[in-house]
């Protein structure tokens, strides 16, 4: 289907935010609408990295930042070869998130932001509850720290916004910002 998007520079639109935030949600509606625009993307998943990439670490801040630079390795190697890459990952830490941002350069940092009362009545993978009865340690937002971006591309706050305006409002970030170039209808959509 011709939603009206064009392939541009290659970019990383980075995600990140607490478990349950809505960082998949997101990427799902914005990979959808990338690929229908001809747009050539891979998803780079925090979890599913941790299965394969990164398999082993754990959630110490070292672990992390290792799953984070790993990320962002191969996030640059796509980025430089015209692919939209899009990371979904909690990546608590500002320290690394900027060095990968300093990597990469075609960088969109986006803050999934959301009360972490609200992720935890969310509960999508029940990890809130097992976080809160002490049967998870190192738990971003319960017991970890998570460090929110300082001046990200765009912020979401899923809790006052549907899943279809938040992934909008990326898609628009992503024009304004030169990555698409959209066609006028697909803006009136
Ligand atoms: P994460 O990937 O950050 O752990 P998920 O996307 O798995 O989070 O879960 C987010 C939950 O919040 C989903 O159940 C989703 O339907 C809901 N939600 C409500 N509003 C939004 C929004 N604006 N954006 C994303 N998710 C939202």
């Amino acid at each position: 289907m011709d939603n009206g998007t064009r392939p541009g520079r290659g970019f990383t639109l980075w995600f990140t935010g607490l478990s349950g935030a809505g960082k998949t949600t997101i990427t799902d509606i914005v990979e959808k609408e990338l690929r229908d625009g001809s747009v050539p993307v891979e998803v780079l998943d925090g979890d599913i990295v941790r299965t394969n990439l990164s398999k082993g670490l754990g959630f110490s801040r070292e672990d992390r930042d290792t799953n984070v630079l790993r990320i962002g390795f191969v996030a640059d190697l796509l980025t430089r070869n015209g692919v939209g890459v899009i990371v979904s990952a909690i990546s608590p830490y500002k320290e690394v998130r900027d060095q990968v941002r300093r990597n990469i350069g075609d960088f969109v940092e986006v803050f999934v932001d959301c009360p972490v009362e609200v992720c935890a009545e969310r509960d999508v993978k029940g990890l809130y509850a097992r976080a809160y009865a002490g049967e998870i340690k190192e738990f971003t937002g319960v017991s970890d720290p998570y460090e929110p971006p300082v001046s990200p591309e765009l912020t979401l706050k899923t809790d006052e916004e549907s899943p279809e305006e938040s992934a909008r409002r990326v898609l628009d970030t992503l024009v304004e910002l030169g990555y698409l170039d959209m066609a006028e209808e697909y803006n009136r959509a």
